[in-house]
């Protein structure tokens, strides 16, 4: 078990403000893709699957009428899936002022975005802010509590220091009810330090992906270094191109036990998919996403290179302690 020191011994410094900078711009230029772009993209399958792992994560937990908090939403690609799951409220947050505005506009429906649709049936209230950084407990205080939170390919930009991993579930935590549910998916550490263990150098990766640990990590060996701040170069391939921080789980786990946050489950991918892809529901919803190609129910449309990235990510689930009416 990591003993983590006590609240006064963070170290908050400059370079933390200018990597969180650093991740918001890259995803802030980020454009919106046309279908035809989308479609073109090397890891479309990929992002089908993301969306079909995201999707099924919602419609295990999301229930009717409930109030959710999206913890780096982006730029509002699962609205769709929360208006499916009939929620009643939705908060979403993140820190790049370019996808809030996309999704501020996905939202209203009133720009050239391919998906026309008719309006979302739930309320919502979008905030450009840093997750990590800033109180949200006090911000959202009147939209408290929340049944459900959120956060999606997102928790590890909160791994740069323990001051904002500390932050991220202290939120979190304060603002979900009791019996609450926290949904996420992340890199799975694991996989990560194997990769880096086997590889010949500090880098590895494929033909869509790869990543790039700095000299300071040549031995490896990260056992007596702080597991916070662990930081690697992420590119994948029409996505992601920023500096990325190593989340070891069983620290998250405890440290989300501290802010009374149980683990329900923690998943890799690639075990995900095989087991929820057991149930015909969640067939069903592989072959409308088209993540799988034409009604095929194993992997033949998502390339091997591609299902090699799945693995570098792992889905969480956590429950807020406590009895609540609802649960
Ligand atoms: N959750 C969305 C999804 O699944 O489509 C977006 C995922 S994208 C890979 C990561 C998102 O995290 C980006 O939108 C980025 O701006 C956001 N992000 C990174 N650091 C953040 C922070 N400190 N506070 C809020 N959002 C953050």
């Amino acid at each position: 078990r990591y003993n983590p020191p006590g609240d006064s011994n963070f170290l908050e410094d400059k370079s933390t403000k200018i990597f969180a900078r650093k991740v918001a711009d890259h995803y802030s230029a980020r454009t919106n893709q046309t279908l035809e772009e989308r479609e073109a993209s090397p890891i479309i399958h990929l992002k089908k699957l993301n969306n079909w792992i995201k999707s099924v994560l919602i419609q295990l937990y999301a229930k009717r009428g409930d109030a959710v908090l999206d913890l780096a939403c982006g730029k509002g690609g699962d609205l769709i899936k929360w208006d499916k799951a009939n929620i009643g409220y939705y908060v979403g947050v993140d820190i790049a002022e370019g996808s809030i505005e996309d999704c501020r506009t996905r939202y209203n429906g009133d720009a050239d975005h391919h998906q026309r649709r008719k309006k979302f049936s739930f309320p919502a209230r979008l905030m450009c802010g840093d997750c990590y950084e800033v109180r949200l407990d006090k911000v959202l205080a009147d939209d408290a509590p929340f049944d459900l939170c959120s956060c999606q390919f997102a928790m590890h930009y909160s791994w740069s220091t323990e001051a904002r991993a500390r932050r991220a579930l202290a939120n979190v935590s304060a603002l979900l009810r009791p019996g609450g549910i926290f949904i996420g998916t992340m890199p799975d550490a694991n996989v990560i330090i194997k990769k880096l263990r086997e590889a010949e150098g500090l880098a590895f990766g494929n033909s869509v992906y790869w990543i790039r640990f700095d000299e300071e990590h040549a031995d490896k060996k990260f056992s007596t270094s702080s597991p916070f701040g662990i930081a690697y170069k992420f590119h994948l391939e029409d996505a992601v191109d920023c500096p990325e921080w190593i989340v070891p789980f069983h620290v998250f786990k405890s440290l989300a036990e501290e802010y009374d946050l149980e683990l329900v489950f923690v998943k890799n991918n690639h075990v995900f998919v095989d087991e929820y892809l057991k149930k015909p529901e969640f067939i069903e919803l592989m072959r409308r996403l088209g993540a799988l190609g034409d009604g095929n129910q194993d992997q033949s449309t998502l390339s091997p290179d591609e299902w090699e990235v799945a693995y570098l990510y792992l889905a969480f689930v956590l429950r807020k302690r406590g009895q609540s009416d609802q649960s």
